[in-house]
């Protein structure tokens, strides 16, 4: 088996999953960057690259069946496996207009959200599975936020994604459960309150600080924890 390990990044072209597709090159992955903008895409495989980082890039909409089966396609094609799919691609689905206030809620907003954090990573965990299970550890992160914590949900009301990330903590358990007799790791990570476009660019922890949860679950021992929900301080109850 090939030496070099693959690891692909959805939304790897900006923010807390560019800065996972530096930290897992930085380590000696080969990055698939993941990323549905063809300029966006090429613009961060360059950045990449002039880092140092050998990088290629996959054309990938999560919410696509189509896209989500090319880019499966692709990857097989240029690395003949997977050991690694760091979820990161997510949207907060956020207005000005309060559509995310529960008691008003615009039901299309919910299924947007849904559609992009939760079923985007069924989608592309599925497509993805064959190729990581051709892998000798292969590991699986969802990005997920401690607004899904059912205990913890702080911040302001947003009733799309904050359910969209318990929902997401829930499949990652259901797939952890379903893979416990195989060599697929699955967990969830909270990268923290993290500047980027996401959050305004207005919160305190760099792309960097919310990457290093994910990169530390996509190199977790053959023993590590399966189908749990970490941030940087350890297991987050939710
Ligand atoms: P950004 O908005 O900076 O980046 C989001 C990335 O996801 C972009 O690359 C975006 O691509 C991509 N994306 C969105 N929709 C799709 C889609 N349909 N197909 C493919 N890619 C898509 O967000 P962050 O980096 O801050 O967030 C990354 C993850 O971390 C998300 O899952 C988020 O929920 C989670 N998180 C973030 C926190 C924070 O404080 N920032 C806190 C807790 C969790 P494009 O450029 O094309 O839009």
């Amino acid at each position: 088996m090939n030496d070099t390990k693959t690891a692909l990044v959805t939304g790897a072209n900006k923010g807390i999953g560019f800065a996972i597709a530096q930290g897992l090159g930085a380590i000696g992955f080969t990055v698939a960057v993941g990323a549905r903008d063809d300029a966006r895409r090429a613009d961060a495989v360059e950045h990449l690259h002039a880092a140092g980082v050998d990088a290629f890039g996959v054309a990938l909409d999560v919410t696509s069946d189509d896209s989500v089966a090319a880019a499966a396609r692709t990857v097989e094609q240029t690395a003949g496996r997977l050991d690694v799919l760091v979820n990161n691609a997510g949207i907060s689905g956020r207005t000005d207009d309060g559509a995310q206030d529960p008691t008003t809620l615009d039901l299309d907003v919910v299924r947007t959200v849904l559609d992009t954090n939760v079923f985007g990573v069924v989608r592309v965990t599925n497509a993805m599975l064959p190729l990581l299970r051709r892998a000798h550890s292969p590991r699986i992160v969802n990005m997920s936020s401690d607004m899904g914590s059912l205990t913890r949900q702080t911040g302001p009301i947003l009733a799309a994604y904050a359910p969209s990330k318990s929902m997401l903590n829930s499949i990652t358990t259901q797939y952890a459960r379903r893979l416990a007799d195989t060599n697929v790791i699955v967990n969830a990570g909270c990268p923290g309150y993290v500047a980027t476009d996401f959050t305004g660019f207005n919160a305190p922890r760099t792309p960097e600080q919310g990457a290093a949860i994910a990169i530390r679950l996509a190199t977790l021992p053959d023993d590590g924890p399966r189908g749990a929900f970490f941030d940087e301080e350890g297991a987050v109850p939710w």
